[in-house]
């Protein structure tokens, strides 16, 4: 069963972050061409995730988040020696040219009408701080996504392995301890003084001031909670929490999301009860490529009180 395999592909992913998270004293970091960093988590488990999804569906292609830019740098050589250590107990022997080809199929999937989105690890910065980070697949078919993966392994809340398939709800089991799985549910609040916001815990992605601004306008009470990656969207559809802002920062004014960055979290999170647009309220467009280059920022909720959040969102000027 398809379903199984990629559910067992997102245990092993978390077994091979957990392990690279525990050996790391200093991180193994590189810095990319954009200036984000890259540490050698995110490039074993898109190796890996890559190899595999090769096996299981060879006419899927993939649109990933890493290149193969690090491994032609000087320090390639380094780095290829480095995953190799971590992936063989995966993947058996493999030759530099696989690696290669597996990392490189991330960026062979664009313009196709089917293709898996993959970030291998979204929330790079929490997981260089050991804090929350994700492993995130979505298939997307003919501009929508149909099947969504979040592996959460630094997650202790609640369940951290969260799928969705579209018309069949939101699953939620434990990444270490495979049991009963439990289905997800948005919260009922209709009331925003009982409701909480989720932001991201870089400044960066997001606008702080804005923020307080909007979360003020919606009348809501308490401190936005600040997690790092699409570990937001998960804790939204269990009911925990009941918006979640994506604000433009003013560094970036014309920053487009990346559609890896919010594919698995938006069918977890509309399977699940809630519903997710961008800060105008279209629906998201995976069509264009890389980038939701139609959509302006996000705005997700429990679903009731999702037209309250628009309003805020107008009324803030965001
Ligand atoms: P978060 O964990 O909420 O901070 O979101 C992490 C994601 O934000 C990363 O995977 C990046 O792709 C993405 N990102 C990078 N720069 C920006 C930006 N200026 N605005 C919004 N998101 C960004
Ligand atoms: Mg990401």
């Amino acid at each position: 069963m398809l379903l199984e395999s990629l559910l067992s592909l997102l245990r092993e992913s978390a077994t091979l972050t957990r392990q690279i998270q525990h050996d790391f004293i200093t991180p193994t970091t590189w810095e990319k061409k954009d200036k984000s960093p890259v540490t050698v988590g995110d490039l074993a488990v898109q190796t890996l995730m890559a190899a595999r999804l090769e096996q299981l569906c060879p006419e899927i292609p993939l649109v990933a988040e890493e290149s193969t830019e690090v491994l032609e740098s000087d320090e390639g050589e380094r780095f290829g020696e480095i995953l190799r250590r971590y992936l063989e107990p995966f993947l058996g022997k493999f030759t530099r040219e696989n690696m290669v080809h597996w990392i490189a199929r991330g960026k062979e999937g664009t313009g196709t009408s089917r293709f898996w989105t993959l970030d291998p690890i979204d929330g790079t910065k929490g997981f260089l701080r050991r804090e929350q980070y994700a492993t995130a697949l979505a298939l997307v078919e003919e501009n929508r996504v149909t099947m969504g993966f979040l592996g959460l392994p630094n997650y202790t809340q609640g369940e951290n392995l969260v799928h969705a398939v579209r018309g069949k709800g939101t699953w939620a089991n434990d990444l270490w301890k495979p049991g009963e799985w439990k289905a997800c549910h948005v919260s009922e609040h209709r009331d925003v003084q009982e409701a909480t916001v989720l932001r991201s815990v870089e400044s960066g992605h997001t606008n702080l001031s804005q923020m307080d601004i909007l979360v003020r306008n919606l009348g809501v009470v308490r401190e936005p909670v600040r997690m790092d990656s699409q570990a937001k969207y998960a804790v939204l559809a269990s009911g925990k929490s009941d918006f979640l802002f994506r604000l433009i920062s003013a560094k970036q004014p014309h920053y487009k999301e990346k559609i890896w960055d919010q594919a698995a979290g938006s069918i977890i999170l509309e399977e699940a009860g809630g519903k997710v647009t961008d800060l105008d309220g279209k629906d998201l467009d995976f069509s264009h490529g890389e980038t939701l280059e139609e959509n302006r920022g996000i705005c997700a909720s429990n679903g009731i009180l999702h037209n309250i959040a628009l309003d805020a969102i107008i009324e803030t000027g965001c």
